[in-house]
């Protein structure tokens, strides 16, 4: 159930374009909230930021690529598109880069633009779609419908690229059941991977206007962990990898002005993971017919911080639910990463 993840993860060099190639704004999006860039700051000269980056990159190799995110890539100017691609391949060609990634709205993937971008070493393609549900989409302002995101994802595995999924939940106009609707839609589109965001308001954006006026109410944190955890659940069992759940923690984020409302926690993936691991936890001892006295649990190594959940939460919350006076937590190398043994201390 907690596959590795991150086992075969990129070094990612992003290189943020705020807002750039945006028809509009969507509104729960302020990209220059989430990255602290601005979306006025000149973007030609992305050499320096990946340069810095580059410093990071330590000796074990994985992948490398230049990722250009925070806009509608696809939707710049193809002059700008075409320089920013020939930076980044230049890094490809001479080695210390192994291919470039973007995200985009769905319905910027036509045949012109697949062709302008077929000689660069692009590989991997993230679309926005953020939900499959037309009444979510029109509430969200995102100006494409749920056949866009369809014909996108055809169209990029046709021509062998990587493709991700962003979807959200807690949009306006969204309910859990309408974002497990769209879950399913994307898992018949087989995309490689998915990205889960809850979604928060943030300063600036027209969602901080409809949540001040009241139009607007955000998922609190354990709604949206929950929904979060039904949907990585359903890509889980079908075999599509969810690289990231919740937004990437940052000091601009955490400095508490950026985001006014909603379900943003620093660590929201281990929440979801952590509730995975209770449910799974639960499971196991009902099934263990333990129900009193001492217990230990034993996970993968990797798997201890989620089972314990954050401060130790989830073996509070089963020492309370099934009476035990000690629950013991081993690691156990010979156990898979979805796997949980339950045993009695005597
Ligand atoms: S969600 Fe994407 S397309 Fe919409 S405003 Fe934000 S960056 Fe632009």
């Amino acid at each position: 159930m907690t596959a590795k993840l991150n086992s075969h993860k990129p070094f990612i060099i992003p290189v943020f374009l705020p807002h750039a190639g945006c028809p509009h704004r969507c509104v729960f999006c302020n990209q220059s909230s989430i990255t602290g860039i601005s979306a006025k700051q000149p973007r030609r000269d992305i050499r320096k930021q990946i340069d810095a980056f580059l410093k990071f990159k330590s000796a074990r190799r994985n992948a490398i690529q230049i990722a250009f995110f925070g806009g509608n890539f696809l939707g710049i100017p193809t002059d700008e598109i075409k320089h920013l691609l020939a930076e980044a391949a230049a890094y490809v060609a001479d080695g210390r880069v192994d291919s470039i990634r973007f995200s985009t709205r769905p319905d910027t993937i036509d045949a012109q633009r697949l062709d302008l971008i077929k000689n660069y070493p692009v590989t991997t393609v993230e679309l926005g779609a953020q939900s499959m549900d037309e009444r979510v989409l029109a509430a969200a302002k995102r100006g494409h419908q749920a056949p866009d995101t369809a014909k996108a994802v055809q169209c990029l595995k046709d021509l062998g690229y990587e493709v991700g999924v962003q979807l959200m939940v807690g949009l306006p106009g969204d309910t859990p059941e309408r974002a497990i609707a769209s879950a399913r839609s994307i898992v018949r589109l087989k995309p490689d991977f998915v990205r889960i965001y809850p979604t928060v308001v943030l300063a600036g954006s027209p969602l901080a206007a409809m949540y001040r006026r009241g139009d607007y109410v955000p998922l609190r944190l354990d709604a949206a962990v929950s929904q979060a955890k039904n949907l990585y659940r359903l890509f889980k069992r079908e075999n599509i990898r969810v690289v990231r759940m919740g937004l990437q923690a940052s000091q601009d984020l955490e400095d508490g002005s950026r985001i006014l409302a909603g379900p943003y926690h620093p660590a929201f993936g281990h929440l979801v993971y952590s509730e995975i691991f209770l449910d799974m936890a639960v499971a196991q001892i009902k099934s263990s017919a333990q129900n009193a006295g001492s217990i230990s649990i034993r996970t993968h190594p990797g798997n201890i911080s989620k089972l314990r959940g954050i401060r130790n939460r989830n073996i509070e919350i089963l020492k309370e639910k099934f009476g035990f006076e000690l629950i013991a937590v081993r690691p156990d190398n010979g156990l898979a990463e979805d796997q949980l043994a339950v045993d009695r201390i005597t």
